[in-house]
């Protein structure tokens, strides 16, 4: 059979590290970064005795996600305990939800290059993260650093319901900017607060019944997902192809080598031995409490981007492009405030930030400098302090150290050249190095215009005021 005779199906199950100031069963700070095993204490370090307690926000946040992706809220949950041995999980088991997770039948819709798709969400449930071992990262052996144990998180498991990359990259995206708008987690893929865990499977075209899956762990980055799906396939397919039967087990993506590996067989959910937690009570919650929470929702990208549509006339992709990210969403709106003109700030974000964005492989939440200093560069370029050419440099500089652009350009000498006579000592000299450009001009060749604005530009390191320039060579020119 060819590659076009089979089907792809995956699924996601995606973790999300909430954004609250303290663990999940313990008032242990869950900041990220801090040095090893700074942010413990007896509860997330597993001493005996030791009894957890649920941290209210958790609840708030998991039911807010699933508040926000159509789900059904539980008035009745509880939590489990997941038995597994490893060494970053020092009580042997994780705190987890089982049969009766908080959110449930959520749905998330994206626009695909062929229309619009509804991505069903089977479940969203809390639980807590693991240690994290480092190997050979302080002198060979493995050590193991638990201040990221026990940091709540909440597992939002979608239906496999995924046919192409396109439509997982999109769901994540959305999925990721629904979550950053309700501000339960800061989503930094980087950091390992925003990962997946991508299920695939092939099958006959037309075949009702699902194929095996293989489970890809913990990928945080959409192009390591696309890679390690691509390759997936492929090694899926050729197993078929030749024969062969695929196993369900879990496997890890590699980036360097562009390959998986197999990690270990898929447990089942026996496997876990899951049972209540009889430390923990039962969490019941009022429907008022559940309404409450409804009411407090933010404004989510979809209603922002119709507000974008109608009151700032943007466009449908640069509507998309912005609200995908609240921080690019939040910084359009700010710099706004600041400098009232929404026309330019859009083109900063969708052209040079975004370009650079892209550049230097970074997301918009790690963009350094603020909606301030944004809109004070527009308003420096507005009133014709600077150029726009300046003005790109001036963003350059606040990439690499953001400050006030009018610092900036007072540092760097970068202020336009608007007085008379400096302009008109520039255009002269242009004119005396190109009597050739002269005498095309005359001839009916606009270009040389262009030419001769761009010399001076050149001469004057873009700091001459363009407008002026142009003026001023078309008078010396007619007469
Ligand atoms: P586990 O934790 O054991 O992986 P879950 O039920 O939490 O099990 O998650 C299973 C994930 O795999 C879900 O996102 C589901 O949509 C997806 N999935 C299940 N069966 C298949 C299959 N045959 N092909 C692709 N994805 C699948
Ligand atoms: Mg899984
Ligand atoms: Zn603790």
């Amino acid at each position: 059979m060819a590659k076009e005779d089979y089907e792809v199906v995956m699924g996601l199950e995606v973790h999300a590290e909430l954004s609250t100031k303290t663990k999940i069963f313990c008032s242990c700070p869950t900041e990220f970064g801090a040095a090893p095993n700074t942010q413990t204490c007896p509860i997330c370090m597993a001493m005996p005795g030791t009894l957890p307690v649920l941290n209210e926000k958790v609840v708030e946040y998991a039911v807010k996600a699933g508040l926000a992706t159509n789900c059904t809220i539980a008035r009745d949950s509880k939590n489990d305990r997941k038995n597994y041995f490893y060494p970053d999980l020092p009580k042997s088991y994780q705190i987890s939800q089982f049969d009766k997770p908080l959110c449930e039948h959520g749905k998330i819709e994206i626009e695909t290059s062929n229309g619009k798709k509804t991505i069903g969400i089977t479940r969203i449930h809390i639980e807590e993260d693991a240690g994290k071992l480092n190997h050979d990262e302080f002198g060979g052996g493995t050590l193991v650093d638990l201040n990221r144990a026990g940091v709540p998180l909440i597992e939002i498991v979608s239906e496999p319901d995924f046919r192409t990359t396109e439509e997982v990259e999109l769901y994540l995206k959305k999925l990721k900017s629904i979550l950053e708008y309700i501000e339960v987690s800061d989503c930094k893929m980087q950091e390992g607060s925003f990962r997946a865990d991508v299920n695939v499977s092939i099958r006959k075209k037309g075949d009702k019944k699902l194929g095996t899956r293989t489970e890809m762990k913990n990928m945080n980055s959409f192009r390591s997902i696309i890679r390690g799906i691509e390759y997936e396939i492929e090694r899926q397919i050729e197993v078929i192809e030749n024969g062969g039967k695929i196993e369900q087990e879990t496997l890890r993506w590699d980036e360097v080598s562009g390959k998986t590996f197999s990690m270990r067989d898929k447990e089942d959910a026996q496997d876990y031995r899951y049972f209540p937690d009889p430390d923990l009570v039962a969490i019941k919650l009022s429907e008022e409490y559940i309404e409450n929470i409804k009411n407090d929702l933010p404004e989510l990208p979809e209603s922002r981007k119709q507000r974008y549509l109608e009151e700032y006339k943007l466009s449908q992709k640069d509507a998309n492009i912005i609200t995908s990210s609240k921080y690019l969403s939040d910084l359009f709106e700010n710099a706004i405030q600041v400098c009232k003109n929404p026309k330019a700030v859009n083109n900063w974000i969708i052209s040079d930030i975004s370009r650079i964005l892209n550049e230097t492989e970074r997301e918009p939440n790690q963009i350094p400098f603020d909606a301030k200093q944004l809109g004070k560069l527009v308003i420096l370029i507005d009133k014709g302090t600077i150029s726009s050419s300046i003005g790109k440099k001036v963003l350059v500089e606040l990439f690499e150290d953001p400050r006030d652009p009018e610092e900036i350009i007072r540092e760097k000498g970068w202020i336009q050249i608007s007085d008379e006579g400096a302009i008109k000592e520039v255009v002269k000299n242009i004119l005396e190095a190109n009597p050739q450009s002269i005498v095309d001009y005359k001839a009916g060749k606009d270009r040389a215009l262009g030419f001769l604005v761009g010399q001076a530009m050149k001469q004057t390191k873009g700091k001459a005021n363009p407008q002026m320039l142009n003026q001023m060579f078309l008078e010396e020119l007619k007469s």
